[in-house]
């Protein structure tokens, strides 16, 4: 089933309003099993309105549309409609009742403007509005369905969740659908791409695939739709075990974004800790995993060596390989790693050293050049990266490859 989401109103075209509207209708009804074919945003205009709904008519099966129901002169929602399905207005008296009710219960009188919003299209069934004075407005044509709710979100979020949506149900006979999420990481978007390629055109038409890409991380999500939920699940259960196959070590959750909290998990689970000596990510991993509450049962700390005497005095780092490799090297990074795990005493460590940018760069070291150690119970393991230019996101890709290592060690 097709829906078209129409939000009416010129303080949402001039940004004055943030449409808050059409992003919660989105969710909502794509979880019960509808397709968003598009999300359109119009002025208070009455041409542009008709020919907006028409158009939304020739391609979905429902359009829902909010604001314009009010009861002022650029408030052009229910004339239009009821010019478009051919009505007359007609003063209703159910609705009359219900807002001279709310009026009333205000401590109110009412007035014309009241008044006239009981004038409802003949063309249509209103929908009772318990938090306010506009009616809904509920339109069928030909098995095409189109709605209007109020403008004001907390009327229009009772009126779609307690009517529309029950009415809906009633009138189509709605599919299942399954969002499954796999959380990467390691591996950017493109790259990952060229290696699912043919895993991608594997998969069923009932399955589709989005790539989400983050720093550091992209998120893939299978969506399936169909009207057996079983089977769904079923296939797409499938295909991710065919994926884990394919890229097993850059798989980090099925249903936790956080990296962070999946080592913590980990961790534990397994009796262990750890501790970070951060030069270039400057504590944002530090950060990272003291965002997890309960952190404390395996991060121990860190030492924040940004500068060469911290990593010679507080972790041991030899001072002539500072100055024979420089900071930003294998040789060093996985010494900050070591003094950091003895000096902390914790089973495992992480250390980083890098240009972040934007500055600083080298034809040997261009910007983005960061190198990460692992310490572990075993030894020591590094890896050289050469991110981008942009200092924010180097530090937060630097941080999530770093925290990627340790979960593939201590796996
Ligand atoms: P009412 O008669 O209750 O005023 P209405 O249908 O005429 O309802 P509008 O006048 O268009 O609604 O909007 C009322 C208020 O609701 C706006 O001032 C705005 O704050 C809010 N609003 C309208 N549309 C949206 C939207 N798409 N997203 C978020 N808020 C909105």
């Amino acid at each position: 089933m097709k829906l078209d989401i129409l939000t009416i109103g010129d303080e949402l075209l001039i940004g004055q309003t943030l449409n808050t509207n059409a992003q919660w209708i989105a969710v909502e009804m794509t979880r019960i099993g509808f397709e968003v074919r598009q999300q359109l945003t119009i002025s208070d205009d009455e041409q542009i309105i008709f020919d907006s709904v028409d158009e939304a008519l020739k391609n979905s099966d429902v359009v829902l549309i909010t604001g314009g129901l009010g009861p002022t002169k650029d408030d052009l929602t229910l004339p239009v409609l009821n010019k478009f399905f051919g009505g007359e207005l007609i003063e209703n008296k159910e609705v009359y009742k219900d807002i001279e009710r709310l009026i009333l219960s205000r401590g109110f009188k009412m007035n014309q403007n009241n008044k006239n919003q009981a004038l409802v299209s003949s063309a249509c069934t209103p929908l009772r509005n318990e938090h306010g004075t506009a009616p809904g407005l509920w339109f069928e044509k030909e098995g095409k369905v189109v709605v209007a709710m109020p403008g004001v979100p907390y009327e229009m979020k009772a009126m779609l969740s307690d009517t529309v949506i029950p009415q809906l149900k009633e009138v189509y006979e709605l599919p299942e659908i399954i969002h499954h999420m796999v959380y990467t990481q390691g591996l950017p978007e493109s790259m990952l791409a060229e290696l699912l390629e043919d895993w991608e055109n594997s998969l069923p038409a009932t399955i589709k695939l989005a790539y989400l890409p983050s720093p550091g991380r992209v998120k893939l999500r299978l969506s399936s739709i169909g009207l057996d939920r079983n089977k769904l699940q079923q296939d797409i259960n499938f295909k991710v075990e065919e994926l884990k196959k394919i890229i097993p070590d850059n798989i980090y959750s099925e249903n936790e974004e956080d990296i962070q909290r999946v080592i913590g998990d980990l961790l534990r689970s397994k009796k262990l800790t750890v501790s970070t000596a951060e030069s270039c990510t400057g504590g944002y991993i530090a950060h990272l995993i003291t965002e997890i509450a309960g952190s404390s049962d395996y991060y121990l700390g860190s030492i924040l060596s940004y500068a060469n005497e911290v990593k010679i005095n507080q972790l041991g780092v030899n001072a002539d390989d500072i100055k024979k490799y420089g900071a930003v090297s294998q040789q060093v990074v996985k010494q900050m790693a070591l003094g950091v795990k003895n000096n902390l005493k914790t089973d495992y460590a992480l250390a980083t050293s890098g240009i972040a940018g934007p500055t600083g760069g080298s034809d040997a070291k261009p910007v983005g050049t960061v190198w990460i150690a692992v310490a572990t119970p075993n030894g020591v393991i590094s890896e050289k990266f050469v991110f981008g230019k942009q200092r924010d996101i180097n530090i937060q890709r630097a941080s999530i490859a770093a925290l990627g290592m340790l979960r593939r060690e201590i796996k």
